[in-house]
């Protein structure tokens, strides 16, 4: 149902058809004969205006070409995609077509993730996983809501939609660069949104800064929609980049840029005099820094009602639509567990799995030669 906003006025029609419905029943209601039978419809077509809104407004804040399409070639950015598209032989372009994630399909770039962020993972399996994980710990879409930490740039969005797709919705503490600014106050008001159920409230918080990586392996690099120059991800950790680079750093607090301000600050309190790291490693750092920060932001969480995960690490842009995670931390706080708060390895099982499958094939292909 999802996968179409060209369906959006569909779905409009049917809410003002089920409008309709209610108020012409609501009428018969007016004799007696029937009630319950009236009553149950009107609760029924109740409900299933409701779930017409939600895919209406998840399809209203959803790019239309990103919904749904998160594994495989879209039509999303048809020209930017086709321009890069027919660069590729036609080998390529095949595989391509067939599965963006294969590495094959981007082998340069595969290279490049890999070397720089060792397990990089796609993002559909990243996710499949988490989810798969947390239900084992009790966390389902039904009584757990997400939380999500991530840059304010539009390519990062896919992520927070497949987020949404997998958990059902999501607080947005997102700000610049993907840090945590929104403070006590703020996810406070985030907190009381989380459901109630059994006793007890469920959150899922997703937190990681991101950086693009384009098939040529040319690191902070990305194309966008409409733009035909290069771009750049994340832009704000690589001005920072930048000014260390040169020497020259603004350190004036300004109003009219505070989210760059603070990101500046949490940057340069936590390297040494002189370090000029590169865009990687600002990349990293920063997720390190958030990593640190979120047991500050969610100290004052009431572990008596609250269990909750928390997943941090890097999202990578890669190129025909891909996004990629690095996964760092995945940990669950739950007062109930014999430690209190549970490290999960899912991620280290799949690497692992992965790693043994490519071995097995090249062990394979050994002896077929
Ligand atoms: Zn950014």
């Amino acid at each position: 149902m999802l996968n179409d906003t060209n369906d959006l006025p569909i779905y409009q029609q049917q809410i003002k058809t089920l409008s309709e419905l209610e108020e012409l029943i609501k009428t018969l209601l007016e004799g007696p004969n029937e009630l319950p039978v009236y009553q149950q419809q009107i609760k029924t077509l109740s409900k299933l205006q409701q779930q017409i809104k939600t895919y209406i407004r998840q399809l209203e804040v959803t790019d239309r070409h990103e919904v749904g399409k998160s594994s495989v070639i879209t039509p999303k950015d048809e020209l930017e995609l086709k321009s890069e598209y027919l660069t590729r032989t036609p080998e390529e372009q095949e595989k391509i077509v067939l599965d963006p994630y294969n590495p094959e399909s981007n082998p340069i770039f595969y290279e490049t993730l890999q070397n720089l962020f060792p397990g990089a993972l796609p993002m559909p399996a990243y996710m499949q996983t988490t989810y798969e994980a947390l239900g084992d710990y009790g966390f389902n879409n039904k009584n757990t809501m997400a939380m999500t930490t991530l840059c304010r740039d539009e390519i990062t969005k896919p992520f927070l939609i497949d987020i949404i797709r997998q958990w059902g919705k999501s607080f947005n503490c997102s700000s610049l660069a993907g840090f945590v600014m929104m403070g006590k106050t703020a996810f406070a008001a985030a907190a009381d949104h989380v459901p109630l159920m059994d006793n007890q409230r469920r959150f899922a918080y997703y937190a990681m800064p991101h950086i693009a990586i384009s098939k040529d392996g040319e690191v902070g690099q990305v194309y966008r929609y409409g733009v035909s120059k290069v771009s750049h991800a994340c832009g704000s950790l690589e001005v920072i980049a930048k000014e260390l680079m040169s020497g020259r750093l603004k350190l004036e607090m300004d109003m009219q840029d505070l989210e760059q301000t603070i990101i500046r600050q949490k940057i340069l309190s936590s390297i040494n005099y002189g370090d000029k790291p590169n865009l990687v490693e600002i990349t990293k750092l920063a997720s390190q820094i958030l990593a640190k920060e979120l047991p500050h932001l969610l100290s004052d969480v009431d572990t008596s009602l609250f269990k909750y995960a928390v997943m941090t690490g890097i999202q990578i842009h890669g190129p025909m639509d891909t996004t990629w995670i690095y996964p760092q931390e995945f940990y669950v706080v739950d007062r109930d567990l014999p430690s209190q708060q549970e490290q999960l390895n899912s991620f280290k099982a799949l690497q692992q799995h992965k790693f043994d499958e490519i071995k097995k094939q090249q062990e394979e292909e050994q002896i077929k030669l």
